[in-house]
């Protein structure tokens, strides 16, 4: 790939990502764990789900932003140091969803954090998060070259 060096392209081919929930019904979280599952299996393409906000590529986020979540949510994506791409799963983390009138819900994770891909759905399924994710490392990338401009 040119312009960018040998880290840049390595974290393009192997992103390491962290799903947080900020408060889903765990549906859309069960269809981030089907695609570690065999029949998925995004480890082969170099996805791995390790969890760690500090070497973070890719933030998976799911369900619709509780007051109680939130700062949590901020707190993991500003310790990522970037640049980084944030994924919404599921109709709650694009818009509310179900839950967007409720008491103790902000919305989408959108009132929040940027969000570069939007997986609608209730579920969202494996095939369209994984869709999702090569289209989040088409921005990674790009983000990456224009930091070099
Ligand atoms: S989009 Fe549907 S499955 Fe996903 S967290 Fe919301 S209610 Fe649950």
């Amino acid at each position: 790939m040119a312009g960018l060096n040998l880290i840049e392209q390595g974290r393009l081919h192997s992103p390491w990502i962290t799903h947080f929930d900020t408060g889903s019904c765990n549906g859309c979280d069960i269809e981030v764990l089907a695609c570690l599952t065999p029949k998925f299996d995004v480890e082969r393409f170099g996805i791995l789900n390790k969890g760690n906000p500090k070497h973070t590529d890719v933030f998976l986020v799911t369900g619709p932003v509780t007051k109680r979540s939130k700062q949590r949510l901020i707190n993991l994506y500003e310790q990522a140091p970037g640049p980084k791409v944030v994924i919404a799963i599921g109709s709650c983390a694009c818009s509310g969803g179900v839950y967007g009138d409720c008491y103790n819900v902000e919305g989408g994770i959108d009132q929040i954090l940027p969000v570069d891909v939007y997986i609608p759905g209730c579920a969202a399924k494996p095939e369209a998060i994984i869709d999702g994710v090569v289209v989040a490392l088409e921005k990674l990338k790009n983000l990456m070259l224009e930091a070099k401009k």
